[in-house]
């Protein structure tokens, strides 16, 4: 079975290298593997052409996965194949590649920094009854910041939840 997340890599991908295509005139094809575990959530291979991907980290990443660690790969055989082996891993050539991808030159994966056990949620609530939100850090830090989150039902805003749970 091919998942969902798959198939929005493979797209994205597709039309990361149409754009390497437009700017590099290199016409790249990488493989793509889905056999990587842990922390990492993707490993080029320059020499063999090959992308492997965590699928883990994609399914509980979704957005970053597609926006940040797809072009962060690609981005290695692009300045592999354009300059060569002897370039620092993040240095500024692959810096260039990526922004020419249009992903933020990041040296590592948001979800690499935080192991994902160690993932702090925090506990919201609103005026539905039993309501319960498990807000992620970024979300929790917004609201602090004083952004609003309104549940769709009741309309109100959510609330660090008070109850004990
Ligand atoms: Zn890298
Ligand atoms: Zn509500």
């Amino acid at each position: 079975m091919v998942l969902e997340i798959e198939h929005r890599v493979q797209r994205k991908l597709e039309a990361l290298c149409r754009v390497v295509q437009e700017r590099y005139g290199m016409i790249m094809w990488p493989e793509m593997a889905w056999d990587l575990r842990g922390q990492a959530a993707g490993q080029a291979n320059a020499r063999r052409n090959l992308i492997r991907f965590n699928r883990e980290l994609a399914e509980r990443y979704p957005d970053e996965f597609v926006a940040q660690t797809v072009p962060h790969e690609l981005a290695h055989l692009v300045a592999f194949k354009k300059f060569g082996g002897n370039i620092r891993p993040h240095g500024r050539e692959w810096r260039a590649v990526m922004i020419a991808l249009g992903a933020e030159p990041r040296r590592t994966h948001r979800y690499e920094v935080t192991p994902v056990r160690k993932l702090r949620l925090y506990a919201y609530q609103c005026h539905c009854p039993d309501s319960e939100y498990q807000l992620t850090a970024i979300r929790h830090n917004r609201i602090q910041r004083g952004h609003m989150y309104v549940c769709k039902r009741c309309l109100q805003p959510l609330e660090p939840k008070t109850a004990a749970y």
